[in-house]
């Protein structure tokens, strides 16, 4: 009776102080969540699979609000091979979708595109088998992309925005990079970055490991003005056309680009020379 009370207690303080406690625990790092293979359905797929009226069954909430593994699991074919119990992802889609790794692809003899979840128009078929028949599906099946869900706030925080890609570096005995990794951002969502099995896999990756946002790809869609200004830098032009007739070191020191273009006839100064070597950069001799 008492050692309940106290536990009580316990847990009530825990929760106020998890509350309080602001994404920002990680230290600027990002939760990684693992997905293995999974099936997204619609209802009308689930009653051809389980029958009519079917609902399917939570098992354990997911770490996003609202997401649900289920009880069931259905069989996933291809004209190579089959994947057996792969487990379905509630609630209930308007599209059904089904994500494997590249791995799970070439064991179902298929060539899936790499999607982000929802973005199935023309990707590849797959049939799914369950209990009370099966369905062929004629798109649906995709590697799911990389992707990292945050709120708004966690978006201000990280300064990107929804749609954005990043590249992150995950540390570990093998320590890996993901180029592509898309932002999304939305109030219901909690931080987390999701990646398959496959990606996992390369970076000994387990369930809980953090990842860290290393640069901010620039979107060719993307108004610049939306870049924040830190990763503005990165932009800078790969290369100067250069128009003068004499290049001395304080050129080379006022052009930022790292390959420096010249016209034939232009004379380059010994100092100006050792100042590209000493910064890194390239001379390139324009033949007109
Ligand atoms: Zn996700």
């Amino acid at each position: 009776m008492q050692e309940n009370l106290v536990q009580k207690i316990v847990e009530e303080v825990l929760q106020q102080v998890l509350k309080k406690q602001p994404s920002s625990q990680y230290d600027g790092k990002i939760p990684i969540g693992v997905s293995a293979r999974h099936v997204h359905l619609a209802q009308a797929e689930v009653e051809k699979l389980f029958g009519e009226n079917y609902q399917i069954t939570p098992k354990f909430e997911l770490s996003q609000p609202g997401q649900f593994a289920a009880e069931e699991t259905v069989v996933i074919a291809g004209p190579k091979g089959s994947i057996e119990r792969v487990r379905i992802l509630g609630p209930a889609r308007s599209l059904s979708q089904v994500e494997v790794s590249w791995t799970d692809a070439m064991k179902l003899g298929m060539k899936p595109p790499l999607r982000i979840s929802g973005d199935i128009k023309g990707s590849s078929p797959v049939t799914l088998i369950g209990p009370n028949g099966s369905v062929v599906l004629n798109e649906g099946l995709i590697i799911a992309q990389a992707h990292i869900h945050m709120s708004p706030a966690d978006s201000a925080r990280f300064q990107v925005a929804d749609g954005q890609s990043v590249q992150i570096k995950v540390e570990g005995i093998r320590p890996i990079i993901l180029s592509n990794v898309m932002i999304r951002v939305s109030d219901r969502y909690r931080l987390e970055m999701h990646i398959d099995t496959d990606e996992a896999n390369a970076g000994l990756i387990q369930q809980g490991a953090l990842a860290e946002i290393i640069y901010v790809q620039a979107n060719e869609q993307m108004d610049v003005k939306e870049i924040p200004p830190v990763f503005k830098q990165a932009e800078r032009p790969s290369s100067y056309q250069f128009d003068k007739k004499l290049l001395s070191q304080v050129e080379v020191l006022e052009i930022e680009a790292r390959e420096i273009i010249v016209p034939k006839n232009t004379i380059v100064t010994a100092l100006a020379y050792d100042k590209i070597r000493e910064l890194n950069k390239t001379l390139t001799i324009r033949s007109e």
